[in-house]
């Protein structure tokens, strides 16, 4: 992509003759965003807030249609979006109910009855230039050493209900952990709207029922209201949702669909009110005859949903599952929700250009859609087009959604491979299925060597495969022949210093609940 905005990229004849703010106004990049749920007004504060001068912001949206409103769990990287649109966390975590979050426990995947923590962070330290866990490995075979968890901070603290907020010294273990947020999905969007009016952003409310395309070009010229308002842009944002009323209608960009590896297409959510005592610093997925279930603790209560595969569960079965396993009767009537694994061929195509739900969807296993959301926005934002988008602009765009997505798919379609569960004709179908070669040559990697295929950008590095391979039961047969070099009595030292400077560190932090209190 091409950073060109300190050129006037639009028909100069629009500027001659203006002053000087006229003319400012002429240049900037007219951008219509349809859609005001997370993704749209997460598209539009980010835009209002770091490219004023190059975009004029409207936002359409609709009460009558309303949000899918769910989506509580969140990576770490959304913590540098709020920093980067200068907002206050604390204000941010009050007004969306929000509590911190370590990481996800998973049960009963690899096996009924098994557990484990995929942390925002590392296990131990590299010795040697060589990772933790091919020592650990190591001593593993010899039968002395402890649960991997034990040597991760994130691990530790998340079990111990406890958290503060990691020091800024790097080296030291205490800080060797990430934390991300879990919030009231209801509440985000309203929060940015509040953020993104406030530097100029416009809004409408209203339902878009046409689109007036360029004749000579087919690009989006214009979009219509129900009441014959009519809005036009240069650039045109998609966040309608699952409708994909741009990219998908009106620009056709094909849907790639990986049912056949994400069986899941349908989720039941119900909150509940909150158990007395402490609230876990951690997001749970649990795994169902038919899929799994989330349990994302709040300040106010907690968010519950069954994500299943309609194909091996009907959705009054879903609910009472989802009713049964709840720690209290649910607060509101459980709400169905439909979706598609898969994502668009393009995501940019013409001047439209899709972000969130209208771009793709993979379930929210590892709570990865409002991430996504937040890598095309500042994609966008980074290389922003003046009106002359070239196809190498749409291309580097797309290409970097499309590793995004490709990744994820792997990393997900392994919490349900990776598996020995033969209880149900869902576990039966996930563990036996062919997955993508890609995946397989990884497990076959890591299988035999302990090494994790290495990509030089995109989420879940080493740290995340090594949780969910080891967590579901995948232990190589091999390892890094120098993890073989130190003494076996000095590494098992090494080992148990790790895990006591570990479990100290946690045991000096405040409980979570206590430490939420006093923060946001
Ligand atoms: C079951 C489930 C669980 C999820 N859990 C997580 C999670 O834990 N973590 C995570 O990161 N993500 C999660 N997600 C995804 C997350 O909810 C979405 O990524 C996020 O809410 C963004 O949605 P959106 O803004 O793209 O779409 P929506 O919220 O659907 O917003 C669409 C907007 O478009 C508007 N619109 C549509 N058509 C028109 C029209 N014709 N005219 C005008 N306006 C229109 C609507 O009014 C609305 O404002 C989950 C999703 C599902 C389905």
């Amino acid at each position: 992509m091409h950073f060109r905005h300190g050129r006037c990229g639009i028909d100069e004849r629009r500027c001659a003759g203006r002053g000087g703010e006229a003319v400012e106004a002429a240049r900037r990049t007219r951008v219509v965003v349809v859609g005001g749920g997370t993704a749209g007004w997460m598209t539009a504060a980010a835009l209002a807030t770091l490219a004023p001068r190059a975009a004029s912001v409207h936002l359409i949206e609709s009460a009558e249609i309303g949000i899918v409103g769910v989506g509580e769990a969140t990576l770490p990287h959304l913590r540098a979006f709020i920093t980067r649109l200068g907002i206050d966390e604390a204000a941010f975590m009050a007004e969306t109910h929000a509590t911190f979050k370590l990481g996800i426990e998973f049960r009963d995947f690899g096996a009924i009855g098994d557990r484990y923590i995929h942390p925002f962070g590392t296990f131990g330290r590299p010795l040697a230039g060589v990772a933790f866990h091919h020592y650990w490995l190591r001593r593993r075979a010899a039968g002395a050493v402890r649960p991997i968890g034990d040597y991760s901070m994130g691990v530790v603290a998340a079990e111990a209900s406890r958290f503060a907020r990691p020091g800024p010294d790097a080296d030291d273990l205490a800080n060797g952990f990430g934390y991300a947020y879990q919030f009231d999905a209801t509440r985000f969007a309203p929060f940015l709207r509040a953020h993104a009016e406030a530097r100029g952003a416009q809004r409408s409310e209203g339902i878009v029922v046409d689109v007036e395309r360029d004749p000579s070009t087919g690009d989006v010229a214009a979009v219509v209201l129900a009441d014959g308002r009519r809005i036009e842009g240069d650039l045109f944002v998609d966040c309608s949702g699952f409708r994909a009323l741009l990219i998908g209608q009106t620009m056709e960009a094909a849907w790639e669909d990986w049912s056949q590896w994400l069986p899941c297409d349908r989720a039941v959510a119900a909150p509940c009110a909150s158990p007395p005592g402490g609230i876990e610093p951690f997001t749970r997925a649990t795994a169902m005859t038919a899929g799994w279930r989330w349990r994302i603790p709040l300040t106010h209560r907690v968010g519950n949903g069954y994500v299943y595969s309609s194909a091996h569960l009907s959705d009054d079965e879903a609910r009472a599952g989802l009713v049964a396993a709840l720690e209290a009767p649910p607060l509101a009537e459980p709400r169905l929700l439909r979706f598609r694994a898969g994502r668009r061929s393009r995501s940019w195509v013409g001047n439209v250009l899709s972000v969130g739900l209208a771009s793709g969807f993979l379930e929210p296993l590892e709570s990865t859609s409002i991430y996504l959301a937040q890598m095309a926005i500042t994609q966008l934002i980074e290389h922003f087009p003046d009106r002359h988008v070239t196809d190498a602009d749409r291309d580097g765009f797309n290409a970097t959604v499309d590793a995004e997505y490709d990744r994820i798919r792997e990393f997900l379609i392994l919490h349900y491979h990776a598996t020995t569960r033969d209880d149900s004709p869902f576990w039966d179908h996930v563990r036996t299925m062919t997955i993508p070669d890609s995946l397989a040559e990884k497990m076959a990697l890591w299988r035999e060597t302990a090494q994790v295929s290495r990509y030089s950008h995109g989420l879940f590095l080493e740290p995340s495969w090594v949780a969910v391979y080891l967590g579901q039961g995948i232990v190589p047969t091999g390892w890094d022949p120098r993890a073989d070099l130190p003494e076996a009595a000095g590494l098992d030292r090494a080992l148990a210093g790790l895990h006591a400077g570990i479990a100290n560190a946690a045991a000096a932090m405040p409980d979570h609940r206590a430490y939420l209190a006093t923060t946001a």
